[in-house]
């Protein structure tokens, strides 16, 4: 159809419908109604300015100059759609418009009527509302974009929406393995099929960096009646490269903590919430590891700290250590227990096992004498107090019978067989003592060849009858001088013997007893040598 320019100004100069004949967007022809409805005075104040452009909202320059293209190129009836327009004052007009190709002078024009309405399609509302959102948003189909607002042509690395929509295809920033899921998905939203969904997905930009966003996908209508997808876009990268600096933080944390735990000497292991082991050092699976098979996992017994833990957590206690334990390997150790943030335990232990053998082995070689291995007078004291606190437990009395004995002339013996023998005859003397008594008997060297022998419980009868067998078992010692072993050295001892203790009446300490066993066997020295004198601190004596 061929149209005057005269011809549409009769048919359409008065009409109520707003009509622009336009070429490439710039106006040849408008009507009244059409110039009002876009804020200009009249007709000859819109043609002033006839560039279509300033009307249409920026993010649809591009849909609107290729659609305007098209229709140049075909007769014809192009169908209704809903679209809004910029009124010269800045408010938006929603208005339903047709299209038709026309032939106008020298080619073709499109022809457009358009009626204002209330209300434009949401499809057109997006730009309106969302045009200059912070939150990017597009709208596509077919993996092609029919519009994008500002932010998100700028979180996809282009400078401006209508820059981005130079180039509408979305697909090239998909990356490449993804392609196929992703045009599925948007298919099935388009179809209906799928609800929209939210989502994160990593985009290459065209500049080669990559772009972490969270979509919400969601079926509208388009303005061209069909059905698009919108989506929302939500720039998630630093999020992202933080959850990853997280997850390398932590993972580099564990990794420190196991090498940490692999160093330390003592036996150190981290234990869950469950009290499962899971991390441990070597020495920790000395102490509580259980035998394996080749390839097996190691198994912990672990089950005595079991209890500790338990009472830890019911008192709220923030660690809590157990002394000298037994482990399942046989060892004693020292453990500590922490609780540590979110349940779990940090356990620790120093294996004591040969600190205290060390410790025992101390102790002996300071309370007994090298040569004899009787007690010296320190451990004579020590084993004194342990006897009497258990006897006070027992049956609240402490009784003992105490025989003070000093080899005579000895002096002689060293002098005549050398000091060799002289240390001979006092290891055998002590191994005498030992052999003859009990062994809750106590056996000291006092010092030189003075020794003395205490016996728990013993009255004054059996006190005089043991020291009569000593004196005549140490008669009975004889060692060789000689190689030949013909030739012995003999000796014998003077014995001072005493009781002392708490019974019913009696009370005589044992420092005080010692003074009067040590007086009787001076008596007996004086008395000839070779004997025992008994007495007690009422000076009664008894040979
Ligand atoms: P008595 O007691 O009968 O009066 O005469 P004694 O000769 O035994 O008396 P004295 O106390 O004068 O001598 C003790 C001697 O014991 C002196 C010392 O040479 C000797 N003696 C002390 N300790 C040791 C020792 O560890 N080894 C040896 N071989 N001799 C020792
Ligand atoms: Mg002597
Ligand atoms: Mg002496």
């Amino acid at each position: 159809m061929r149209f005057e320019p005269t011809e549409i100004a009769r048919l359409y100069g008065r009409s109520r419908v707003g009509v622009v004949v336009h070429k490439d967007l710039q106006a040849v022809y408008v009507n009244d109604a059409y110039a009002k409805m876009l804020g200009r005075r009249d007709v000859k104040d819109f043609m002033s300015e006839p560039d279509m452009r300033q009307y249409i909202p920026p993010s649809f320059h591009h849909e609107a100059a290729k659609l305007s293209e098209g229709y140049q190129g075909s007769n014809g009836f192009h169908g209704w759609k809903k679209v809004y327009n910029i009124r010269t004052d800045g408010t938006p007009v929603w208005m339903e418009i047709s299209d038709e190709t026309v032939e106008w002078d020298q080619g073709n024009a499109v022809l457009t009527t358009a009626q204002a309405i209330d209300n434009g399609t949401t499809a057109m509302q997006v730009d309106h509302m969302l045009g200059r959102s912070f939150i990017g948003v597009m709208v596509h189909r077919n993996m092609n974009a029919l519009y994008v607002n500002e932010s998100f042509a700028r979180l996809m690395g282009a400078e401006s929406a209508s820059g981005f929509m130079e180039n509408p295809d979305i697909l090239r920033f998909i990356p490449e393995d993804n392609r196929p899921r992703a045009i599925k998905h948007v298919a099935d939203i388009l179809s209906g099929e799928r609800r929209g969904d939210r989502h994160r997905v990593l985009d290459i930009l065209d500049d080669g960096s990559s772009v972490w966003r969270d979509l919400t996908d969601e079926r509208i209508l388009w303005h061209d009646g069909k059905p698009a997808i919108l989506t929302t876009a939500h720039d998630v990268r630093e999020e992202v490269e933080m959850h990853h600096e997280l997850v390398r933080a932590k993972a580099g944390l564990e990794e420190a903590v196991t090498e940490v735990i692999r160093l330390v000497p003592s036996a150190v292991a981290m234990l869950d919430i469950g009290l499962n082991v899971v991390h441990h050092n070597h020495e920790f699976a000395r102490l509580f590891g259980q035998e394996k098979a080749a390839g097996d996992d190691q198994a912990f017994d672990i089950s005595a700290l079991h209890e500790c833990c338990a009472k830890m957590k019911l008192h709220g206690h923030g660690h809590a250590t157990l002394d000298e334990m037994q482990t399942p390997s046989g060892r004693l150790a020292d453990i500590r227990m922490n609780m540590m943030e979110g349940g779990g335990v940090m356990v620790s232990a120093t294996d004591i096992t040969d600190h205290k053998r060390k410790e025992q082995m101390l102790d002996t070689l300071a309370s007994t004498d090298p040569l004899t291995r009787a007690l010296n007078r320190r451990g004579f004291e020590i084993a004194v107090s342990r006897l009497r606190e258990i006897r006070h437990l027992k049956d609240k009395s402490w009784l003992f019978g105490l025989i003070i004995l000093d080899l005579d002339y000895f002096k002689e013996i060293n002098d005549t067989y050398g000091h060799a023998v002289g240390d001979r005859i006092l290891e055998k003397v002590a191994e005498t003592l030992r052999q003859a008594l009990r062994d809750d008997d106590l056996v000291v060297r006092l010092g030189g060849e003075e020794f003395a022998v205490l016996l728990p419980s013993a009255t004054a009868a059996v006190t005089k009858r043991i020291g009569e067998r000593l004196a005549s078992m140490i008669r009975a010692i004889e060692v060789p001088v000689d190689k030949a072993g013909e030739k012995f050295a003999k000796v014998t001892a003077s014995f001072g013997a005493t009781v002392g203790g708490e019974g019913r009446q009696k009370f005589v300490e044992l420092s005080d007893a010692m003074k009067v066993a040590d007086e009787a066997m001076y008596a007996a020295k004086e008395a000839g040598r070779d004997q025992m004198i008994f007495k007690t601190r009422e000076n009664e004596s008894d040979t």
